[in-house]
């Protein structure tokens, strides 16, 4: 489908971060492309139309790593993978709101980024897929598989990639209930290392967009339930 691992944008201010990130992508056969500023990153995402985006949310100038997520998600569904030096829920969850896929703490391991990396990029574009998937219908929501696109009462709906992997895995398991833990590990995959919470944020996210046409209920204690 894709020929090669793609490229990527890693945006980010810190010459020496941003070259050890490129050297393990490059590594892993990415073609890597840097920036220093959200101004540039938005630039270079519009010019290169990478498979993914790296972004450091402490970026000087005007544009920092949130506002970039914010203003890449007005017009587009590239996966983000945020990179943040504070260390507080409130930042990583307030990241996961702007739409981003994933994020890792500074310091990290370059290891751990390309494994989150390679996560996701293997949900967005899964290899040797065999033939068209059925649209999943579950109430008034329209989950379309393969053209990766929802419609509430027949309109488009646009998600990030993370909210359409976890919308789609829950249309998979209509009427069972799902614990946190199951959809991380169905939607994030088992190696995620991560807070339960993730999961609560992303569907408040579906809730805000897909509104009453969602049948999605939480089973107090244990998990959710679509349909
Ligand atoms: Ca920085």
């Amino acid at each position: 489908m894709t020929e090669g691992p793609g490229t990527i944008v890693v945006v980010e201010d810190d010459p020496n971060i941003a070259d050890l990130v490129d050297m393990y992508l490059r590594r892993d056969g990415f073609r890597v492309v840097q920036a220093s500023s959200g101004e540039s990153g938005l630039e270079a995402v519009d010019r290169e139309h990478p498979r993914l985006v790296v972004v450091d949310i402490g970026l000087p100038k005007r544009m920092d790593g949130l506002e970039l997520c914010r203003t890449l998600r007005g017009t587009s569904d590239v996966p983000i993978v945020i990179l943040t030096a504070r260390d507080s829920e409130i930042d990583r969850v307030l990241g996961l709101e702007l739409g981003a896929d994933d994020y890792v703490t500074k310091p990290f391991s370059p290891r751990e980024l390309l494994a989150r990396i390679r996560a996701i990029l293997r949900r967005a574009d899964p290899p040797g897929r065999g033939g068209p998937k059925p649209v999943l219908k579950v109430g008034e929501v329209e989950v379309d598989v393969d053209r990766h696109e929802v419609r509430a009462g027949g309109a488009l709906v646009p998600l990030t990639a993370r909210e359409f992997d976890l919308l789609a895995f829950l249309a998979e398991n209509e009427g069972l209930v799902l614990s946190r833990r199951q959809l991380l590990d169905g939607v994030w995959g088992p190696d995620w290392v991560g807070d339960d919470r993730t999961v609560d944020v992303h569907v408040r996210q579906l809730r805000k967009k897909l509104g009453s046409a969602l049948a999605l209920s939480t089973v107090w204690g244990v998990g959710y339930r679509l349909g």
